[in-house]
């Protein structure tokens, strides 16, 4: 069935004309492939994500990371979906760059509840050399933790990312966010280039890749497809995918859109799961707004890292205690678990 058959999607045309993108030449998943597999009936795709699962993740465990805003609100950018952009009335307050010791605060209590991983995520366009001091010393002080480090500062530019490389830094986030088709839609301010140039410099820089996208934004199934297969051709693909339920937050431009069937998330999860087989697909945003039932068939579909907390950057997110709740219902071990009985069974004591 197509998107278009399951709601009529608002059209929310910020901009302009879209620059045509072009996949690499030698496409892993070609565009059609990835739709052939969105189009699956449900319980082939759900059948195929977990052959794919669990031949790569025999453990099946449910990595948890934990994601602080470190400087909040006042973004010039437009996108679409953003509480945090100054343009937007939402209520978002700007505020100046975290201290290192709240920082570090929060990340020995992440780290304390379970969380593997802490992501420092900044409302900038890109990051100044003078923000990249105080950055590099979160990252320096998470890492002396024990955790693996991520950030999410924007674009960066070659010299930006091999700062971060130098400080320790493990993961570096930059979302696709959506098909290059429909990209347009969403923002103006930069470009889908801009975007992978940003990915490019990264990988350069030996950092880690964690790279997802939005969906429930009004764009078709063939757009989730584009995204995925955008995702999937990057070469290597990302280590870590995130894949977000769109949070309709009111004053920006999205909000009001007629929700995305919750089925077709389950089915974005599952086409991750299986063009990315290594990735840990992430279950970001709009996870609360999906319910258990939901969550649960995610994580059949593959789903195998959550956002793990009580916010997000600014929005709610699932409390740790209900998260703790649901993995124990549905029997799944943490990665931080995991990892413990590993070092217990090779330890000589
Ligand atoms: S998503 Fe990031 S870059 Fe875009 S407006 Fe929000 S904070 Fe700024």
């Amino acid at each position: 069935m197509s998107e278009n058959t399951l709601q009529e999607p608002k059209v929310v045309s910020l901009h302009r004309p879209t620059a045509a993108i072009t996949l690499p030449p030698a496409a892993t998943w070609p565009r059609e492939e990835v739709l052939a597999l969105f189009d699956l009936p449900f319980n082939e795709l759900m059948f195929k994500a977990q052959e794919t699962h669990r031949a790569n993740f025999p453990d099946g465990d449910v990595e948890l990371a934990t994601l602080l805003s470190i400087k909040t609100g006042g973004c010039e950018e437009d996108c679409g979906y953003c509480p945090q952009a100054a343009r937007y009335d939402t209520g978002v307050e700007a505020k100046k760059i975290l201290d290192i010791d709240t920082v570090l605060d929060a990340a020995q209590q992440a780290k304390d509840n379970g969380a593997t991983r802490f992501c420092m995520g900044a409302a900038w366009r890109s990051p100044k050399d003078r923000d990249m001091d105080k950055v590099e010393e979160m990252v320096r002080s998470v890492k002396a933790l024990g955790l693996e480090t991520c950030a999410t500062l924007g674009m960066l530019e070659e010299h930006q990312a091999q700062r971060l490389k130098d400080a320790g830094l493990d993961y570096y986030n930059h979302n696709l966010d959506t098909a290059p088709e429909f990209y347009d839609n969403v923002i103006s301010t930069r470009e889908y280039q801009d975007r992978l140039d940003t990915l490019g410099h990264v990988r350069e820089a030996g950092l880690k890749v964690c790279c997802g996208g939005i969906v429930g934004m009004g764009e078709s199934r063939e757009q989730r497809a584009g995204l995925i297969a955008q995702l999937a051709n990057l070469n290597p693909y990302p280590e870590s995918v995130p894949i977000n339920h769109l949070v309709q937050v009111e004053g920006t431009p999205l909000h009001g859109l007629p929700p995305l069937d919750p089925f077709e998330f389950v089915r974005t999860i599952a086409v991750a799961r299986i063009t990315m087989p290594k990735a840990r697909v992430r279950l970001s945003a709009g996870r609360r707004e999906l319910g258990e039932a939901v969550q649960a068939m995610c994580f059949m579909a593959g789903a195998n890292s959550i956002f793990y907390g009580d916010k997000l950057l600014t929005t709610d997110n699932p409390e740790a205690n209900d998260d703790r709740a649901l993995l124990e219902k549905l029997g799944l071990r943490t990665r931080g678990a995991v990892l413990e009985s590993v070092q217990k069974e090779s330890c000589g004591c």
